[in-house]
């Protein structure tokens, strides 16, 4: 069976200290009330010691006044009830606005890390997978919490109180109860340290295996046009039998340690009363100290039954956190030098000194290759499928990192200026259009955020856009479908087009714009790209 170990824990707890630091107050006031919530129905079990120490007390001869006493200490324990019950749900309300807090700050911090991850690191991570492992870090915290507030919390405060009230009644069984709890708690923790890696690996398959949903069911018809289904079939049962296979040895290692947790358990109880039975005996104890010894010892065992999974769940979701930890204290690979300025086009002069390249140790993709480009010039990259012509592209657009050589524009290093100035001065126009899951008129306007409706019309106009588009039952305002889906290949490049012209950068790239179209598509296209290229730089 194979395992895994928690690498980032100190980070996850890092990372969930941070967002929960932004609302301290909430956090400190809720916790408060949280455990003034829980002291109410502390003082029950020793209430109804009263009771029942009044019920048999033989020297009390008046009935009415046994009746009045019992029937205060009868109220007494309504109101502590009532408080607890109605101070909780005050404090869960605190509770829940505070999670949801940090579940919101955590999912945007998410977010905004993947927004600045490089080209690369989408290469190299399924994207179903990244989307897995962002929903289980927030349901991780989610889960932590309430773990903390409606476990942790209520049984360390029972606990102690316990402690101090049974010590209270004789030291000796109070001594028993610490010694147990320390005991118990080692053990426990122990049992959780064995069982942790079978967790963290069984997370590790369950990410895999959306990873693979997420690739088949987005390549569904390649498997149609392949006959892939009993591949398909057979990889993916493979893995699901792996996820399920550590999944039930995980959960039964569980058992076997709930088994012992319990024989704990009881031979606490046995020992207790057993004590208490002489402590009886010696006129020491009363029938009402019984009723509250049991009293509070069923407090604390309705908690402690589930304390084998209380130090395994706090693992368990921290395993779930760690893929995503590991993500987010990665620092991104393209980062701007603190010196970093914006890019300053003047002439639009490209130009790629001694460069090398390489995916791959040991594979070289790009060789000191030289390529100077003045400005207003137009060229066109010649090379075969895979000679590196989309390569060269991505480097220029700082995508990746040269390993060695410069690239610079106008005489400015690309690696030495701000990512996001170069990118806005160069437009792109790939053989697969980069379109969002939203409206022709949002995707044509992500190339110019500020564009009115007119200019967006403008640019749809000089892309050859406007007659398809106008053919679409909502016109600009139609989706695309996911990656543009729902257009053909020709359409969906004349609103990439119209977007780079919205968009007006001094530099363009063509990547091999209209290699797949067909001849009708390519015509509109070019005559598209015509109006595009003039007075700028163009790479083709
Ligand atoms: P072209 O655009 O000229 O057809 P590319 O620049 O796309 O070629 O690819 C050049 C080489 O680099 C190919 O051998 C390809 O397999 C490899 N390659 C391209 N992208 C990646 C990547 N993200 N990771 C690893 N290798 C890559
Ligand atoms: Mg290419």
């Amino acid at each position: 069976m194979s395992k895994a170990t928690i690498k980032h824990t100190y980070a996850t707890f890092q990372l969930f200290w941070h967002h929960i630091l932004k609302l301290k107050w909430l956090a400190l006031s809720t916790t408060i009330l949280f455990v003034i919530s829980i002291a109410p129905g502390l003082i029950v079990p020793k209430l109804y010691k009263e009771f029942f120490d009044i019920l048999s007390d033989s020297n009390l001869i008046s009935m009415e006044n046994i009746a009045t006493l019992l029937g205060i200490i009868l109220v007494k324990i309504f109101c502590a009830n009532f408080g607890k019950a109605v101070l909780w749900s005050i404090a869960a309300m605190g509770g829940n606005k505070f999670s949801s807090n940090v579940a919101t700050s955590l999912t945007n911090a998410c977010f905004d890390h993947l927004l600045i991850r490089s080209h690369g690191f989408f290469n190299n991570n399924q994207i179903g997978a990244i989307v897995q492992k962002i929903s289980r870090f927030i349901r991780s915290f989610e889960q932590l919490y309430d773990e903390f507030v409606w476990k942790w919390l209520p049984l360390i405060v029972e606990s102690v109180a316990t402690f101090f009230i049974i010590s209270w009644r004789s030291k000796l069984l109070g001594s028993i109860l610490l010694a147990w709890t320390i005991l118990f708690s080692i053990i426990s923790y122990i049992f959780a340290c064995i069982k942790l890696p079978y967790d963290l690996a069984y997370s590790a398959t369950r990410s895999s295996v959306t990873g693979h949903l997420v690739d088949s069911v987005a390549n569904h018809d390649a498997i149609i046009l392949f006959s892939g289904h009993n591949q398909e079939q057979k990889s993916f049962h493979a893995e699901t039998k792996k996820q399920f296979s550590l999944k039930i040895f995980s959960e039964n290692i569980g058992e076997f340690f709930g088994v012992i947790q319990s024989i704990l358990i009881f031979t606490l109880e046995f020992a207790i009363y057993f004590f208490a039975l002489r402590l009886w005996q010696e006129g020491l104890f009363t029938i009402g100290d019984f009723i509250m010894i049991q009293g509070y010892l069923l407090m604390m065992f309705k908690k402690l039954i589930e304390f084998q999974k209380l130090f395994r769940n706090v693992f368990k979701y921290i395993a779930y956190a760690e893929e995503m930890t590991a993500i987010l204290v990665q620092k991104p690979e393209i980062q701007d030098l603190p010196s970093a300025e914006a890019l300053i086009v003047r002439e639009g002069a490209v130009s790629f000194s001694n460069i090398s390249f390489t995916y791959k140790e040991g594979y070289s993709t790009l060789k000191n290759l030289s390529l100077h480009i003045r400005s207003g010039e137009h060229i066109a990259l010649v090379g075969g499928s895979g000679s590196g012509k989309s390569t060269l592209i991505k480097l220029l657009l700082r995508f990746f990192d040269v390993q060695t050589g410069t690239i610079s524009i106008d005489g400015q290093n690309i690696q030495n200026v701000q990512h996001t100035s170069l990118c806005g001065q160069i437009s792109l126009v790939p053989q697969e259009p980069l379109l969002f899951h939203r409206t022709i008129i949002e995707n044509i306007r992500y190339g110019k955020p500020s564009a009115t409706d007119e200019e967006v019309i403008w640019a749809a106009t000089q892309a050859n856009c406007l007659e398809f588009i106008n053919q679409l039952p909502l016109g600009f305002q139609e989706e695309v479908g996911e990656r543009g889906m729902k257009l053909s290949g020709g359409q969906r490049q004349r609103i990439a087009i119209a977007r780079a012209i919205l968009k007006n950068a001094p530099i363009l790239v063509l990547d091999e714009a209209t290699n797949s179209l067909d001849p009708h598509s390519e015509a509109l296209v070019k005559n598209a790209l015509e109006r595009l290229v003039s007075n700028k730089t163009v790479i083709s």
